[in-house]
């Protein structure tokens, strides 16, 4: 066997696992079937820009010792997320907080916003059974109307009903005047991009590109002793058990000659009409300045568009309802019988994880595997 390990897919599960793996003694070889490293963090400068090319990503954590491992790799600007929800054009504060409740219902204190939200969600009783029934219990039926319901449903081309009520219980609630999308210690976005940080990760390792392990499968398993696997767990036994169900994301990039398009990194579109669900201009997770730290003259935006995935597309996200997570388990019992394979991220693991948890379960792995 010519390698220890043979990581597939370069994203960030495989290049913590590859990183750890080479400082340990290991050889590692990284595949991914994608022209470049960084899996769906992955960043480009378009007109001294870094473009998230597979949509936004915000590092945020409350958990030090991945604050501190990813900060070995790039240092993080002090970005803060502050998304603003445009409804038929009335603007609104996310997430829910003062401001929002303010503009929504004309309230000033705390006081008169807890009452109407008070009000608003008795007509919940009992314990919420899904999305829609959580979100009214914790900001009641204008917020949900106007900010969560036509949001939701595009994104995840399901009835708010048939979705399970964690998704919203990622956003928080406040009775301040705090626009700070994330309850996170610790948040920003590394300079120099992702895929700098990423490549940092990575010096010293043997990366391969446009490498698709699936198609060649026995080849690759002949040259490692052990498999860390980081694509799709359905595909790896070739969906013999159905196909687990993920949302995908479509973008529409346009450079536009001017230097400001929206005065904000974020702009979520929340009524149902408009096709996309936000607006991203790249230039604002940086200040809108180049490295040098002048204005930059242009601007990037990325129009999202969720869609469901099929054969062929990139999975983003896996929905995680409960005929889902039943076909997960299922797949989970056949990975747990490969006993040279090792399933993580988000879609080894078919889970909604953040960067941060992603950081934690690779790290914790490799605790468990390289010690
Ligand atoms: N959400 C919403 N309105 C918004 C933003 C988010 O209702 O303006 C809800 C929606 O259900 C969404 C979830 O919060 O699926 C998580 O959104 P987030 O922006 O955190 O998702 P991600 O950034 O991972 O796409």
């Amino acid at each position: 066997m010519k390698y220890d390990y043979l990581v597939v897919g370069a994203g960030l599960y495989g290049a913590v696992f590859a990183h750890e793996a080479k400082q340990k003694g290991k050889s590692v070889l990284v595949i991914d079937k994608r022209p470049h490293i960084a899996g769906n963090v992955y960043s480009k400068q378009v007109e001294g820009i870094h473009v998230h090319q597979y949509g936004a990503h915000i590092f945020h954590t409350n958990n030090r010792k991945v604050w501190q491992y990813i900060t070995k790799f790039a240092e993080f600007n002090r970005f803060t997320n502050s998304p603003v929800a445009n409804y038929k054009g009335e603007l609104y504060s996310l997430p829910f907080n003062m401001y929002t409740f303010n503009k929504m219902w004309g309230v000033t204190t705390p006081e008169e916003a807890t009452q109407k939200i008070e009000e608003q969600r008795r007509e919940i009783v009992g314990e919420p059974k899904n999305l829609e029934e959580q979100a009214i219990s914790l900001v009641g039926r204008d917020i949900y109307e106007k900010l969560i319901k036509g949001y939701t449903e595009k994104q995840w081309g399901r009835d708010c009903k048939e979705l399970p009520a964690f998704i919203i219980k990622r956003l928080p609630v406040r009775l301040t005047f705090d626009n700070n999308y994330f309850n996170a210690l610790y948040q920003g976005i590394p300079i120099g991009g992702y895929t700098q940080m990423v490549e940092n990760m990575l010096a010293g390792v043997e990366v391969r590109l446009n490498e698709d392990y699936l198609n060649k499968k026995d080849e690759y398993d002949a040259m490692a002793e052990k498999v860390v696997y980081t694509g799709a767990i359905d595909a790896y036994f070739d969906y013999r058990l159905g196909n687990l169900e993920y949302r995908s994301v479509r973008f529409e990039n346009e450079i536009l000659d001017i230097p400001n398009y929206q005065g904000n990194a974020a702009v979520n579109y929340t009524d149902r009409e408009t096709p996309w669900t936000r607006i991203i201009e790249h230039k604002w997770f940086e200040f809108g300045k180049d490295e040098n730290g002048n204005d930059l003259p242009k601007t990037v935006i990325s129009k999202e568009y969720s869609s469901e995935w099929k054969p062929g597309d990139e999975p983003y996200y896996p929905v995680n309802d409960e005929k889902n997570g039943a076909l997960y388990q299922a797949y989970n019992e056949l990975a747990n019988q490969e006993s040279n394979v090792i399933f993580g991220g988000r879609l080894g693991e078919y889970k909604y994880y953040d960067m941060d948890a992603v950081i934690a379960a690779a790290l914790d792995m490799c605790e468990k595997e390289l010690s």
